[in-house]
Order: C-alpha cells, then sequence, then structure tokens
C-alpha cells in the first residue's frame, strides 16, 4: 500500500502528540490551554493503558520528600531533568489531581496516592476535561515514521496515512508491558532518522539467581520481608534500602529489588554479574548475633536454634542455606555475619516485557532545552521514552508529566515562530 495524501491540515497551530500515555496526555492538556488545536494519536484501541495497570498497585503519583531528595532519584539524568521537574514538580501533581476532582493523601512512606488509589476515575475525568478542551482522538494508528519531509505516518485499519501538523510530540513511552501498547517500536524510525537513542533496558525489574531446585520450588512466590539490601555503585558508593523483596522460581523481584535495579543492572552489564548483600535481620548487630548463635543448643536441631536465637525460620534460613555449606553453617560466626551480609549473586535482568519500567531512550544530547528533536526540529518527545530512569515511588509518573509539560510548551512556542501554513 502507498501512503495516502496528507489527512490533516496544516493549520499552523496544531499540534500532533503520538501517544496516549500520561506523558501524552499531560501534553495535550498544556497546549490545549494555549488555545492549540490537538490531535492525539495512539496504537491501541484506547488511551492510558498502562497509566490504568499502574492503578492496580494503588496509583502512586508523586512523592512528597524534599526536592533536593527527589531530584537525585533520577540519577545521571538529574540536571537534565531539573528544569522540567522545577517546573512541575510534586506538588503540581498534586494540585493537577486535585483539579479533576480526585483528592490526593500522603502515605506512610511519603508516597502521594489519590486517596481512592484508583486510575480508572482519574482518567475517566482527565479524558472528560481534554475532550471538552477540544482534544481529537484518533485509536489505531500507529506510528511508523516520518514521510520525507512531510509529517508523521500511521499504519491505521483503513492503511498508511499521513498528517502535517505544524508540530509533533513523540510520548511512545518505553518498551515494559509492550501488550499494553509501549512496544519501543519506535526505535526503528527514529533512529533512521539519525536520531541518538540509548537501547532500551529494564528499570525496575527483576533479577535472575541461580537458585537450587529445593530452594526454588520450596520458596518461589515467598516474600522477604523487612531485609536491607545493598548494591554497590559504579564509584564504589554503596545504595541501601529497606523494605520487602519476592522470591521468584528464577530469581527475585519485588520493591526494594527495583530500588537498587539501576545499578545491579549496570553491574551486570558491566560485570557479567551484580551482587546483591542482604542484612536478614536490620536491628541486630553482628555480636549480638554470634552471642545468640553461641548459646548451647542442647538437643534443638540447628533451624530450631536458628529460629530460637535469631528469629530466623522459612525462607530466610532457606536463603543461608543457598549460601553457606552445612558445616558452615555450625560456625556461628560465620553464620551471623552471613545473616547480617547474605551476598547474592545475580546474574542476568529479568526480560524488559516484564519490568516496570525502561531504562534507555532518546539521548538528551539529541534534544534541545525544549525536548525538541535537534535534528527533527518541530518534533518534541516526552515521558518514558527519553533517556531517563527513577525508581517506584511515583517519580515515574512525575517526570512523564514534567516532560509532557516541556514539550508542550516547548512545541506552543515553537509554532508561534512558524510562518502561518507552516509544517512539519
Ligand atoms: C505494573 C505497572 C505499575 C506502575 N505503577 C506506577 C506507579 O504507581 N507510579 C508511577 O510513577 N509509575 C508507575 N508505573 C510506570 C508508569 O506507568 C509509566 O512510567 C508511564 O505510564 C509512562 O508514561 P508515558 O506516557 O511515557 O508512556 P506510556 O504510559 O507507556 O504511554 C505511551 C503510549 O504510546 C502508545 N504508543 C506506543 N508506540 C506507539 C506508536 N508507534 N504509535 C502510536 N502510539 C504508540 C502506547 O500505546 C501508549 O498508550 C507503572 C508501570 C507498570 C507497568
Amino acid at each position: 500500500m502507498t501512503d495516502s495524501p496528507p489527512a490533516a491540515t496544516s493549520a499552523p497551530r496544531s499540534l500532533a502528540i503520538v501517544g496516549g500515555g500520561p506523558a501524552g496526555l499531560m501534553a495535550a492538556q498544556e497546549a490545549l490551554s494555549t488555545g492549540v488545536a490537538v490531535t492525539l494519536y495512539e496504537s491501541r484501541p484506547s488511551v492510558g493503558r498502562k497509566f490504568l495497570i499502574a492503578g492496580r498497585g494503588g496509583l502512586n503519583l508523586t512523592h512528597s520528600e524534599p526536592f533536593d531528595r527527589f531530584r537525585h532519584r533520577y540519577r545521571e539524568a538529574e540536571s537534565r531533568l531539573r528544569p522540567y521537574l522545577e517546573a512541575f514538580d510534586a506538588s503540581a501533581v498534586v494540585r493537577w489531581c486535585e483539579g479533576l476532582g480526585i483528592d490526593t493523601f500522603v502515605g506512610t512512606s511519603g508516597r502521594v496516592f489519590p486517596t481512592d488509589f484508583k486510575a480508572a476515575p482519574l482518567l475517566r475525568a482527565w479524558l472528560h476535561e481534554l475532550r471538552a478542551a477540544g482534544l481529537q482522538i484518533r485509536v489505531r494508528h500507529r506510528f511508523t515514521g516520518f514521510a520525507g519531509d512531510r509529517g508523521p505516518r500511521f499504519d491505521t485499519p483503513e492503511g498508511p496515512v499521513t498528517v502535517t501538523p505544524g508540530a509533533v510530540i513523540l510520548a511512545c513511552g518505553g518498551a515494559s508491558w509492550p501488550h499494553l501498547g509501549s512496544d519501543g517500536a519506535w526505535v526503528g524510525p527514529l533512529g533512521e532518522a539519525g536520531i541518538p537513542v540509548s537501547p532500551l533496558r529494564p528499570a525496575n525489574c527483576g533479577f535472575e539467581v541461580a537458585w537450587s531446585e529445593h530452594f526454588a520450588q520450596r520458596h518461589a512466590g515467598h516474600p522477604v520481608k523487612s531485609v536491607t539490601a545493598s548494591a554497590s555503585e559504579q564509584d564504589g558508593r554503596v545504595t541501601q534500602a529497606t523494605g520487602e523483596l519476592m522470591i521468584t522460581a528464577t530469581g527475585i523481584e519485588g520493591g526494594l529489588v527495583y530500588q537498587l535495579s539501576a545499578p545491579l543492572r549496570e553491574a551486570i552489564e558491566r560485570d557479567g554479574q551484580a551482587e546483591l548483600t542482604l542484612d536478614l535481620t536490620p536491628g541486630r548487630s553482628v555480636e549480638h548475633l554470634t552471642g545468640a548463635l553461641n548459646r548451647p543448643r542442647g538437643k534443638k536441631s540447628l533451624a530450631r536454634h536458628l529460629e530460637a536465637a535469631a528469629g530466623l525460620g522459612g525462607v530466610k534460613a532457606g536463603l543461608l542455606r543457598e549460601v553457606l555449606t552445612a558445616n558452615q553453617m555450625e560456625d556461628a560466626s560465620l553464620l551471623a555475619s552471613t545473616i547480617k551480609a547474605l551476598p547474592l549473586s545475580l546474574h542476568a535482568t529479568r526480560p524488559i516485557d516484564e519490568a516496570i519500567s525502561t531504562a534507555g531512550g532518546v539521548a538528551f544530547s539529541g534534544l534541545d532545552e525544549h525536548l525538541m528533536l535537534k535534528d527533527l526540529p518541530g518534533v518534541f518527545c516526552a515521558g518514558e521514552m527519553l533517556d531517563w530512569e527513577a525508581p517506584t515511588g511515583g517519580y515515574l509518573l512525575t517526570a512523564c508529566f514534567a516532560t509532557g509539560v516541556a514539550a508542550a510548551r516547548g512545541a506552543v512556542e515553537w509554532l508561534s515562530r512558524q510562518p502561518k501554513d507552516a509544517a512539519v
């Protein structure tokens, strides 16, 4: 099939947004508020699918910690994201949500949620407001690249379509949970257009551990609660977090693991493996544990002694047996030091399909300060398709919203400087 002629008029103040996730929808809201005509193109039959899935976990919208801590969650991308996050920070996220009639609250961890923990009512209210403001939504329009010096090209049920808006914002997401629509297929066309893209990799992901068959069968699906985990960064600093992880048949996953997934993944990329160190009893010192484990155990089995002296049974005792031999388990001081620093060797990340989010993406070196592609003037990028990552905790959605706002402001400003009938 050949391309159809341009389907949209090249109105001077028209903006095409590709991708109906939180970044694209926020960009639409910002642009509509300035009077620009916005059409949003989405490959799936409906918008906001990943946003709705995020609601299953309670929809952690943002985080209430001080901005100076908040911004550092974005690691190497902090300095590039900072102006966008300053312009649309956690309090702006809360105001936006409450402006849609959905109250928020701060949980004990400082995370911010809608009071009903649901994404569907929020998305419904948002779409209602966007449509009322004039947003046109074209679903089943899959962006496949740029048609020469014309605008973006889409595959649609009616065949290929090329549109010629005044400006374009790409907000196609990363490559995790691809059945929800963000499959990273945009990397191909952008790469062909010469746009620098860092390889897409799993972030907030699980890792593979070579468990013994016995351990995997017995403990897969069991949580390991209240442990402190540490991982070394490339510069030698140690990143630490406390919480809960989950044993899986192939390794580990869960909130605690996700918090450390960036240094762990980087170590695997660099060295072929990463070490995660677990403190199984965060409140107890190694001396205290050694003393307790050295107490005479009488006729008690080692398992019962470990339970009585250190409070460790079940999956935690199983973890110790994964790294110590039966003889080593009898050595109280070795046992105590292993309880405080149990080394887990991780040899691979789980596939990106299973990850919560994506690292890598459109490199900031290819973008100007308004998130416009230097090599494709009039085309802006926002959201998870940019080259940044952050742990879970509301940081992902906040940066998607903030870059959506920034790209829209850039696009609106760019449109205002174009001659009347210019198109991308
Ligand atoms: C299970 C789960 C739970 C999560 N929970 C949270 C949470 O509580 N808090 C938090 O901050 N973050 C959470 N996230 C992450 C958050 O949902 C994402 O970071 C966010 O949705 C990314 O927004 P985005 O707009 O950049 O991309 P997406 O939400 O992925 O949206 C991109 C859109 O673009 C469309 N698209 C892709 N390619 C094309 C194409 N070629 N043509 C046309 N359309 C295309 C997709 O169909 C999609 O609708 C969670 C993620 C998952 C998977």
